[in-house]
């Protein structure tokens, strides 16, 4: 298959239209066997139950060529398994995980030619989502839905190298207790888009977000989930009911267990341990981690002591081992890389 003509390295995370995605509709209560097709745009009513009342979910996850030639997905059950909990808690219809799967590699495979040589630092990116589609006026669940997947080519993150962020603890706050934090629901980004526009305008580069109840606990930013390292060289993420259970931190700390010997710990993390940590990174699909040099909180600066230029020692080792299991340099776990082709 010949690649697409794409200057890969050069290419920022953007939107760039592929040849295909996949949609399936929903529809007097079943879902239709779906396919793939050409036109990137959505056809909706004015009245559809996502434009008056946000209801739509999505994922995120990518495909990468690996050292070997292949092109692969990663853990794409556990996206599937997190779609499920974020369409039961906004009372859509769950698209069957195995069904989720086939339309991720089907897509992939159809846009073959955009995904990433081997060594660009590149990846495709694979978006799935869905909402309700048909008209909803009085404020109920739809009775129609759109599942729809599709790719884009994105550039490596740290394209100009590292650069260590510096983020702000937020006063506002991203998920109450018993909301919809721990889904990955449109809204809770919706939401989330004055605060960092404000910590942009204001030098930051993201939001810390805290526990809502009590403004004491360390949770997440708006799109990403913390693990810290503290000076004796233990893995420290935030436990919480309102976080987003990413799957790049997940597998951070099993990479960290069981590929580095490292202690990893999930519990609360006080805003006042802050100080004492000797490394912070942000974790998500986009970036695996980003390091984090300075935290703001209030007038207060937290320099961490991996400083401004660099990722910290651990971090850097878990970022190559993570990345490393994904482009095929090392062994994966038992079912983590899925084989496209
Ligand atoms: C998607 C997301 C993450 C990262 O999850 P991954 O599965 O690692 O990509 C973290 N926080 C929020 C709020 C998210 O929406």
């Amino acid at each position: 298959m010949e690649k697409k003509n794409i200057d890969w390295s050069n290419l920022g995370f953007g939107y760039v239209d592929t040849d295909k995605r996949f949609v399936s509709n929903y529809k007097n209560g079943a879902w239709d066997e779906g396919a793939l097709v050409s036109d990137p745009n959505v056809v909706i009513n004015e009245c559809a139950g996502v434009l008056q009342y946000a209801q739509t979910c999505f994922e995120g996850m990518k495909a990468y060529t690996t050292e070997d030639g292949h092109i692969v997905t990663f853990r794409p059950d556990l996206n599937a398994q997190r779609m499920e909990e974020s369409c039961k808690r906004l009372e859509m219809p769950v698209y069957p995980q195995d069904k989720f799967v086939e339309a991720v590699i089907k897509t992939v495979e159809a846009n073959a030619a955009y995904v990433p040589p081997y060594g660009t630092g590149a990846t495709l990116y694979i978006r799935p989502y869905m909402f309700g589609s048909s008209a909803v006026i009085g404020v109920k669940p739809a009775q129609e839905y759109q599942f729809r997947v599709f790719t884009t080519p994105v550039g490596p993150y740290f394209k100009g190298g590292v650069k260590p962020l510096t983020i702000r603890v937020s006063d506002i706050d991203r998920a109450a207790p018993n909301g919809t934090g721990h889904i990955k629901a449109g809204l809770n980004y919706a939401m989330s888009l004055y605060n960092i526009v404000d910590a942009h305008n204001q030098g930051f580069d993201e939001n810390m977000y805290l526990d809502a109840a009590t403004k004491t606990y360390v949770e997440e930013t708006g799109g990403a989930n913390f693990i810290f390292v503290t000076k004796d060289g233990k893995v420290v993420t935030p436990k919480s009911g309102t976080i987003l259970p990413s799957i790049t931190r997940r597998s951070l700390l099993t990479v960290a267990k069981d590929y580095l010997g490292l202690e990893v710990e999930e519990r609360r993390i006080h805003k006042d341990e802050l100080k004492d940590f000797a490394e912070c990174g942000l974790c998500g699909t986009a970036a695996v981690i980003s390091p984090v040099g300075k935290i703001v909180d209030h007038g207060t600066e937290i320099c961490l002591p991996s400083g401004m230029t660099e990722m910290g020692p651990v971090t850097k080792k878990l970022y190559d081992t993570l990345t490393g299991i994904q482009m095929g340099r090392l062994e994966a776990p038992k079912g983590w890389i899925h084989v496209i082709q």
